[in-house]
């Protein structure tokens, strides 16, 4: 079932895009929890992580390297940042299209709340 993202990916609903190429959008989250906080999305609707199959490996790899690439554009490469992907409702997951959390400009904790 399509989700809020699919009309961010559509140009449905705004949002402050940082990247896209053919596969992939990246966009600050509506309610940062960090300074930096940029959701990273493949364009192809997947709802949960528990969704991926074997297929999936690449467009996985390139959520990681895009957090990467971001956090150097970014300037917070080398001090640190965290990335995290929520699964379903006892991980903390409210949108069912699955994104990796890209966090840093400031301390983190452990363990997450
Ligand atoms: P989750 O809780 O599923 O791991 O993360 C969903 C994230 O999407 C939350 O951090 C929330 O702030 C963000 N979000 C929800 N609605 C919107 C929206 O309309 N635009 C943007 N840019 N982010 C959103």
């Amino acid at each position: 079932m399509s989700t809020l993202f699919s009309k961010i990916i559509n140009r449905e609903i705004k949002a402050d895009i940082v990247y896209e190429d053919d596969e992939l959008l990246a966009f600050n989250d509506i309610n940062p929890q960090a300074p930096v906080h940029i959701l990273i999305i493949p364009k192809r609707e997947i709802a949960t992580l528990n969704d991926l199959g074997e297929g999936d490996a690449e467009i996985v790899g390139r959520l990681h390297l895009a957090a990467a690439k971001l956090a150097k554009e970014k300037g917070i490469a080398e001090e640190g940042y965290r990335v995290v992907m929520n699964c379903n409702d006892m991980g903390g997951q409210s949108v069912y299209h699955i994104h990796l959390h890209l966090m840093g400009g400031r301390q983190m904790g452990w363990p997450a709340g």
